[in-house]
């Protein structure tokens, strides 16, 4: 099956006058599709009969996505969905809630890039899992859609999305691109590209790629340590682009895009949380215009502990007093396994279908 959601306006109208169908066509489908979120073409109900027909008999359709389980935080602000592709793979995507102005709430919406990862991060469950495959353009997409249909029975849509669910988007570059352009086509989602983020474990030739695309996409580096040793232990990545490598293609990134960008640490108790990691982290970012992230490790296997509260402080008061800009992540989804570095193909649950 060719999936719909792949082809933008222009291959549509292609698509449609092959088939001998109206112009006018492509555009109604598109918005169907990429505004209206339809699952079915069946929904699109000012189509025709004509064009459903011929475009399921040139094998067209949209592949189905189902919601195997839905688990929500007990605080209500966190949503995580585990969702079945055509293939009957299985990938989670996080939907956050925050309290915006005037009482609306604001969605943000974690998606994945890939089912399962092929970078083995020692701290990550997804990394355990290796890659299983890339996601389809189409998957990428459909993430999105599934979740605005369902926040549009109460008139809400995802606000921002950040590629920071399972995979690492850089390993699937192109689809990341184009994904990027889709979700921020008008006839489409219309998401602004200054509200998407995307993480990279830091591919540095694709940083620079991304880089000379000067979108207005948010890059966050997944740092987690300073030394090479120390970072190829935690990222075997680090031995393929080796920390030198990985801050220049940063500062390539800085010089191109004049964007500030993020850095993720996440804390773990005993392994990177010294005085002497603040410092060397400090040293390192220091003729960057960025901002750090530290995330409290959330524990995949007792060699990665969350830290104390006073280890926390300390390391961000550490970095602060070398004029680092820090915050501390927001905890979220943690009890239900939606937080960073616990999304994973197949977990044990509450088991709460909703399709
Ligand atoms: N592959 C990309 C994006 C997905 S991971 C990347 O690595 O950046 C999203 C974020 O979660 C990354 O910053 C990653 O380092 C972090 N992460 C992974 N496992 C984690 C864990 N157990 N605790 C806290 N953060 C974790
Ligand atoms: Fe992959 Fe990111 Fe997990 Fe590393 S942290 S294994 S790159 S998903």
């Amino acid at each position: 099956m060719k999936d719909l959601r792949e082809y933008g306006l222009d291959e549509l109208k292609m698509i449609l006058s092959d088939l001998g169908l109206a112009d006018f066509r492509a555009k109604q489908l598109f918005e169907w599709i990429h505004k209206k979120n339809i699952f079915t073409l069946e929904e699109a109900h000012n189509l025709g009969k004509e064009t459903i027909t011929k475009l399921r008999q040139a094998g067209y359709d949209l592949p189905q996505m189902s919601c195997l389980k839905a688990l929500i935080s007990k605080d209500g602000q966190t949503e995580k969905y585990l969702l079945q592709l055509s293939d009957g793979e299985t990938i989670e995507c996080v939907l956050m809630h925050y309290d915006g102005d005037f009482a609306k709430k604001r969605y943000s919406l974690c998606i994945s890039s890939q089912v399962g990862c092929a970078m083995g991060c020692e701290f990550c469950a997804t990394g355990k899992q290796g890659l299983t495959r890339q996601l389809t353009l189409g998957e990428i997409l459909a993430q999105v859609y599934w979740v605005n249909r369902k926040l549009s029975k109460s008139n809400d849509r995802v606000g921002n999305i950040v590629f920071m669910g399972m995979g690492e988007p850089f390993h699937n570059y192109d689809n990341l691109i184009k994904s990027i352009h889709r979700l921020n086509d008008e006839l489409g989602a219309g998401i602004s590209q200054r509200r998407m983020t995307v993480s990279t474990c830091g591919l540095a030739p694709k940083i620079r790629a991304f880089a000379d695309l000067e979108l207005e996409v948010g890059l966050a580096i997944s740092l987690h340590e300073v030394d090479n040793p120390s970072r190829s232990a935690l990222m075997p990545i680090n031995q393929t682009y080796p920390l030198e490598v990985l801050i220049q293609a940063c500062q390539y990134y800085q010089e191109k895009t004049k964007k500030r960008l993020s850095f993720e640490y996440a804390l773990a108790s005993q392994v990177n949380v010294s005085k002497e990691k603040a410092m060397a982290l400090s040293r390192y970012l220091q003729n960057l215009d960025c901002h750090i992230n530290l995330i409290p490790i959330n524990a995949v296997d007792e060699r990665f502990q969350k830290p104390t509260k006073k280890e926390i402080y300390q390391f961000l008061h550490l970095l602060e007093s070398n004029g680092l800009k820090v915050s501390i992540r927001q905890e979220k989804g943690g009890d239900i396994e939606g937080a960073c570095g616990q999304l994973k193909s197949a977990y044990k649950g509450i088991s709460n279908h909703e399709n």
